[in-house]
């Protein structure tokens, strides 16, 4: 999967970096100590906001990138076209596998996804790496972060 992203507007993309920094003072992290912000772009131009909820019951825990999605799926929005993530820690973070399987259930393989350091913006000297933008961002797809991934269509297939 190295289908490239479509490209978000310069717009888009500060929007989308802001909103995960806002989206993390909401995080509620006193077990794990690391607090975690995602935005969510729809297709109508509006920002959705999660941050990680933990609870005293470690399994009752929800990411900040599920909230966004189940916050704005539960809202009727449903059509996303960028997912931005941030943390406390100077590098690019990526989701989880269960939230990468949510987000696949609600997101096109080639929405673009930034995963933004926790010091963004991050000065880097000389080139940036390869998959990495302004500031240290690393620009991804969601088909990058899962591939060869199960989603909804394939219960549509015909069985036997
Ligand atoms: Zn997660």
């Amino acid at each position: 999967m190295s289908a490239r992203a479509w490209i978000l507007s310069v717009e888009d993309r500060e929007r989308l970096i802001k909103g995960a920094f806002e989206a993390k003072e909401g995080s509620y992290s006193p077990y794990s100590k690391f607090p975690v912000g995602a935005a969510l772009l729809a297709s109508d131009g509006t920002i959705i906001k999660g941050a990680n909820i933990e609870n005293a019951s470690y399994g009752g825990t929800i990411c900040a990138e599920r909230t966004a999605i189940v916050k704005a799926v539960s809202e009727g929005t449903r059509s996303f076209i960028g997912l931005a993530v941030v943390t406390n820690v100077a590098a690019a973070i990526s989701p989880c596998g269960i939230c990468r399987q949510v987000i696949r259930e609600f997101c096109a393989l080639d929405m673009p996804v930034l995963l933004i350091p926790g010091d963004y913006p991050k000065k880097v000297e000389g080139e940036q790496k390869p998959g990495f933008g302004e500031g240290g961002v690393r620009e991804t797809t969601l088909g990058e972060l899962l591939p060869d991934s199960f989603g909804p269509e394939h219960l549509e297939l015909p069985r036997k």
